[in-house]
């Protein structure tokens, strides 16, 4: 059975989707003969092949690389690097490092990498302290976004602190170092995702937050979504961002470039305080230490909730993540909600109309600003108008009969928005965006009955593989595409193959190598790292080191006990669940809350407010209490023992409950044949294994 301490970890596991940090233990730079003449991380590791570079070499002459402004706007106003080119974390590890990448700044063409990624990939290379006008400056390069700072009279007003408190302080002691040491007055949160506060607690202590000596502003149910859009498929969502973000690939032109915000995620401690000013109104102005603002409240675009802001009297926008030097992720694939691109479009319009006629300088919490106010209206016309092109485009193939599982071999992005820079895919992708918009509509069905109770992908290839005649003229087929570059169809069969015989190797070292030139040819990061990804875990498996480093107490804090009660939800196993049917009574003190929970038909409810006067068993233990439980530093049994919890009925029902909750696991496997060895229970083949699923049942 499952204590309480290691569900208090898999809360917090789920909790922190977005700020991956890999401790993993192998060592990826081993090579033999075979890699070290290209110098590939991976033993088994290829270069690019002639069509990878003919490819790359058309695009070089297709594409508007005369056009050189970003190289001029990503440098200006540069201040002062650090000396230091990594940050360490408290805890004592690496938290970030910018000098893994110094193979991008070596002016060399790397052919493993699409020739837009690359430019992409060195523009990202900022580092350190720019001023954007004066009163306006960023340190950039510290972390995935960009940390702000602005002027007041007394001090600095920073907006988005960064994902860690280590990468947080560390700028903020390069600006006080070179500009004058300035005490941080108010934090603006521009959105709910955590590179844009995690790092909160190294700029501000949250003591003078609480006593109102310090602004923390942020947007209309900033704390509720910046908890809980990770939670129910958290577990999900962190094993695909190995894939999305690329995470077991090192900094190598044949592996991690870029990831098109920026470089990755810092890994120090992240932490959460609470916002003590909220954007309540559509369009609110406000003076903060002098300086004026006007924000505008954006929600359901990039994030569920986003404000950009407006400083009039600096004639300076501020367009939080809404507008980057990429075009974003409508689906992204580390699996979130899709998001509303032509909600999106009329953000960005909005802005353009209300600020965009007299701004002088555009600055965002990702990328580099844009000065001058034709420019500024050449990026945000050209962003408003790909988010809305694709919504619009999409449905008016969809509306012709065009389906889901053919969106993205017909939807293009009109010719004069693929020729500027400021809107190619780097962070989302044309065809997933587009295959996202039909989802967002449609769903996820084609309109096909053979597409309504599809086979499972095993069953579904091991047909295929009889009818193929076995594995041998696969992979004699699959050989033959791969000579011609014909990967997506050499993928299309040896994907088969892997499925109907995960234990064959041939078959799957031929597939990796399909994706690793799939991921040499891709421009967007999501897709270029979820290819080398797919090939890096069909060649070795996933690393018995990986680990997701986790978030810390504030989010725990943070966290509504009832979305904790609708995970543990989520976590039972309903055939453990059958035919137990009990009340529990939830009694909080300190923060006054009462939730009713009831298992019922193999399912746990719950409801705040409510009480069962006949509940099996009454619960009363502070919500500070709970935190532990939760966080997984102490147990409830702990809780009862030592008088912290006090319960009134039969306490057998908290066993009960126990008993039939499971761990997830991060490690499950995504692609068929590459469970670690030693992790059986974490293979998916039907066949082989009762439990679909992630169990380690501990
Ligand atoms: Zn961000």
């Amino acid at each position: 059975m499952q204590s309480n301490r290691s569900l208090g970890k898999v809360i917090l596991n789920t909790l922190v989707v977005f700020i991956i940090a890999i401790t993993f233990s192998c060592d990826q730079k081993e090579s033999n003969t075979n890699s070290q003449d290209i110098g590939h991380f991976d033993s088994k590791g290829k270069a690019p092949s002639e069509f990878t570079i003919a490819k790359w070499e058309d695009l070089k002459n297709k594409m508007p690389f005369k056009d050189e402004r970003d190289f001029e706007e990503q440098k200006k106003g540069f201040i002062a690097s650090p000396e230091y080119t990594e940050i360490m974390a408290d805890a004592g590890h690496v938290a970030w490092s910018m000098g893994k990448y110094s193979f991008l700044l070596e002016d060399k063409e790397y052919q493993s990498i699409h020739p837009s990624l690359q430019r992409q990939a060195v523009l990202n290379m900022n580092y350190g302290l720019y001023e954007v006008i004066p009163g306006i400056y960023q340190v950039r390069g510290f972390d995935l976004a960009n940390i702000t700072f602005v002027k007041g009279k007394t001090g600095w007003i920073v907006f988005d602190p960064l994902t860690a408190e280590e990468t947080a302080r560390a700028a903020l002691e390069l600006i006080n170092k070179h500009l004058g040491e300035r005490p941080v007055v108010a934090v603006v949160y521009s959105h709910s995702h955590g590179d844009h506060w995690g790092g909160v607690r190294g700029v501000v202590d949250e003591k003078d937050v609480i006593s109102g000596k310090v602004k923390i502003i942020a947007p209309t149910g900033f704390m509720e979504h910046a908890i809980s859009e990770n939670i129910y498929a958290g577990n999900a969502m962190n094993r695909r961002m190995f894939m999305q973000y690329g995470v077991l690939l090192p900094a190598d032109p044949y592996g991690h470039v870029d990831q098109a915000i920026g470089k990755g995620v810092a890994a120090g401690n992240l932490g959460l305080i609470a916002p003590n000013v909220t954007i309540t109104e559509h369009i609110q102005e406000m003076t903060v230490d002098g300086v004026k603002m006007i924000f505008q409240d954006t929600p359901d675009t990039e994030a569920p909730c986003e404000i950009n802001t407006y400083f009039p009297d600096l004639k300076a926008f501020w367009a939080a993540e809404n507008i980057t030097a990429t075009i974003h992720n409508i689906y992204t694939l580390r699996g979130a909600m899709v998001r509303d691109a032509l909600n999106w479009s009329k953000n960005i319009n909005e802005a353009l109309y209300l600020f965009g006629q007299d701004a002088e300088v555009m600055f965002a919490s990702h990328s580099w600003p844009r000065w001058g106010n034709e420019r500024i209206q050449e990026v945000m016309k050209d962003q408003r108008d790909t988010y809305a092109h694709l919504n619009n485009g999409v449905l008016h193939l969809v509306n012709q009969g065009v389906t889901i599982n053919e969106i993205h071999n017909e939807y293009e992005v009109p010719q004069s928005l693929q020729d500027s820079w400021a809107v190619r895919s780097y962070h989302g992708d044309i065809g997933n965006n587009s295959r996202g918009v039909v989802n967002r509509y449609l769903g996820h069905w084609d309109g096909n009955p053979a597409n309504l109770i599809p086979l499972s992908p095993y069953e579904s290839s091991a047909l295929f593989v009889e009818m193929m005649g076995g594995a041998k003229p696969i992979i004699k087929k699959g050989q033959e595409l791969y000579n011609k570059g014909e990967y997506l169809y050499a993928i299309e069969i040896l994907n088969k193959l892997a499925y109907g015989e995960p234990d064959n190797n041939e078959g799957k070292e031929l597939l990796a190598d399909c994706y690793e030139q799939m991921g040499y040819q891709q421009e967007s990061t999501s897709l270029r790292n979820a290819f080398l990804s797919g090939a890096f875990e069909l060649r070795n498996g996933i690393p018995a080191g990986a680990t997701v480093k986790t978030g810390g107490p504030d989010l725990v804090k943070a966290m509504e006990t009832g979305l904790w009660l609708d995970f543990l939800g989520i976590r039972m196993v309903s055939e453990k669940a059958a035919g137990m049917e009990f009340k529990i009574n939830l009694i909080t003190p300190d923060n006054g809350e009462k939730y009713l929970i009831e298992l019922s038909n193999s399912t746990l409810n719950n409801i705040e407010g409510f009480q069962d006067q006949k509940a099996d068993l009454t619960v009363t233990i502070n919500r500070s209490d709970l935190d532990l439980v939760m966080m997984g530093v102490k147990t409830l049994d702990d809780m009862i023992a030592d008088g912290t919890a006090k319960t009134e009925g039969d306490r057998s029902v908290i066993d009960k409950l126990k008993s039939t909750m499971i761990h997830f696991d991060l490690r499950f496997e995504i692609l068929p044949g590459t469970v670690p060895v030693g992790d059986q229970q974490f293979n998916r083949n039907p066949f082989q294994q009762d439990m679909p699923a992630v169990i380690g049942a501990e």
